[in-house]
């Protein structure tokens, strides 16, 4: 069998499209936690290479109820774990035709829809966000790599500057590039500068505050150090408290000694949509990259990620490929690929821009407010409980909360896990798990278009309850 029958193809799309409804419908009545791990889930799933082939209705119906006990509830209302957006339905559909068209999104004219959706799409985020308006943008998978182009844009930017072409002659031999960081960088940086050929560790560490902004003072004192090729790091929306670096300090003076400052925003830089939440966002603008997330608070489906680079030129020479047999971009056109590591992939721009359009400004300007008010919300009622407190600064969407805290370190730490471990298993919510300056600490992360206020109370008492239930435990030493 070549292809599957026309007279097939409608109903084996009505299938899979009544199976999302389905778990859509009922996601909400879920236990937050998947019913089962990895293992249980390997298990499930494994079984010998199929020397045969099979009915595709059929194994649409098998990959559901395979998949169906390992599910995470991202995409209900009272997930609040790692940061991450809930895969709103209007991206949804917009990325089911994504894959029935086909389209390879690499050049304009494999498909000058994708190229075009992505061209207003790119438009319609500089102006959201608020950031330079002749910046190129690309699509990308996610942060991760948004981090990765926008700092091999920089690479070959101040490397360019110094009279080295890294990208035709590579990094042996170069100029050695000053790279400086937060200390509370997200690890993805990291990871970037270590495919970069930058090295994850050989990076100049600012000292941060109890936050993890950067200390402007000794910051300052360090970028005014600076001599010859330096890229300067800086965060908008700390993955765990959301705080911001002090942009208006800190960029003009790196960009002064001919730094290039990159911002990796990957949730935070939505917060300038809102004039209640754009202030420490303030400053993002003059920087020289952006990475930003189009799968947390725009609420695309996986995978969809944005990098800004104000110098577009630096960024197509990043990542230009060429070859004869691919199409020569005139004047106006824009290919892709010319923003992004890959070649062929995914026409990442329908489901952004198809979320643009469904929400508007408004829409997403209503979203980052509901969640805001929704971490304040629920930040107030444990911070009112006996025993709990709350670690960070509530200025966006983040909560770190600590259980325990009349208890000493190694106690509290154990009753953390104990907590979050009995949330888990009460059902009502999914929260998170880190270690926040030495300590364990809870971490909730308002990002899902389906949570509100009364879904944030509901998940509140439930935290409240769980940690209750473990105090009772202890009290009765089990
Ligand atoms: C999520 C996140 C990243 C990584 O983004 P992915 O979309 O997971 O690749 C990078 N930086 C920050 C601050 C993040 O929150």
């Amino acid at each position: 069998m070549a292809r599957t029958p026309p007279e097939e193809v409608a109903p084996l799309w009505h299938r899979a499209s009544e199976a999302a409804i389905t778990f859509r419908r009922d996601v909400a009545g879920r236990s937050a936690a998947p019913q089962h791990g990895y293992a249980a889930s390997l298990q499930r799933f494994s079984s010998p290479l199929p020397e045969e082939g099979a009915d595709a209705s059929d194994v649409l119906d098998e990959l559901v109820r395979l998949a169906d006990t390992g599910l995470m509830t991202s995409t209900g209302p009272r997930f609040f774990g790692w940061v991450i957006g809930g895969s709103h339905p209007a991206g949804v559909a917009a990325d089911w035709l994504t894959s029935a068209w086909g389209q390879n999104a690499g050049n304009h004219e494999a498909s000058p829809a994708a190229s075009a959706a992505e061209t207003v799409a790119a438009r319609w985020l500089l102006e959201l966000l608020d950031l330079p308006r002749g910046s190129s943008v690309g699509f990308v998978t996610g942060a991760t790599m948004a981090n990765f182009t926008a700092l091999a844009a920089a690479r070959g930017a101040v490397l360019r500057e110094a009279g080295w072409d890294v990208e035709a002659d590579g990094l042996f031999g170069a100029p050695p590039i000053t790279v400086v960081v937060g200390a509370e960088a997200h690890t993805t940086v990291h990871a970037a500068l270590q495919l970069l050929g930058l090295g994850r560790e050989r990076v100049v560490r600012l000292p941060v505050d109890d936050q993890g902004r950067i200390v402007v003072a000794g910051a300052l004192a360090t970028i005014d150090e600076l001599s010859g090729p330096a890229i300067v790091v800086l965060q908008a929306g700390q993955v765990n408290t959301g705080a911001f670096d002090d942009f208006a300090a800190l960029v003009p003076a790196a960009r002064a000694r001919g730094a290039w400052v990159h911002i990796d925003g990957a949730f935070g830089l939505w917060a300038r949509v809102s004039p209640r939440s754009a202030v420490p966002a303030r400053g993002a603008e003059g920087a020289d990259s952006w990475a930003v997330d189009g799968h947390k608070w725009l609420q695309t489906p996986y995978d969809s990620g944005f990098v800004i680079v104000r110098d577009a030129a630096a960024h197509r020479n990043a990542m230009t490929i060429a070859a004869s047999y691919l199409p020569a971009s005139g004047e106006g056109d824009r290919d892709p690929t010319h923003y992004v590591p890959e070649l062929s992939r995914r026409a990442r721009g329908f489901a952004a821009w198809a979320m643009i359009r469904t929400l508007g400004r408004d829409g997403i300007r209503e979203l980052v407010e509901r969640h805001c008010t929704c971490a304040r919300l629920i930040a107030e009622r444990l911070e009112a409980e006996p025993g709990i407190a709350v670690v960070n600064d509530v200025v966006l969407n983040q909560v770190l909360i600590r259980f325990a805290v009349d208890l000493d370190g190694a106690a509290g730490d154990a009753l953390t896990h104990a907590t979050i471990g009995r949330i888990r298993a009460d059902g009502v919510c999914f929260t998170g798990g880190a270690s926040w300056r030495g300590r364990e600490v809870m971490r909730l992360s308002v990002a899902g278009y389906e949570t509100d206020e009364q879904e944030a109370s509901r998940s509140a008492e439930a935290i409240v309850t769980a940690y209750r239930a473990v105090r009772q435990d202890q009290a009765r030493g089990s």
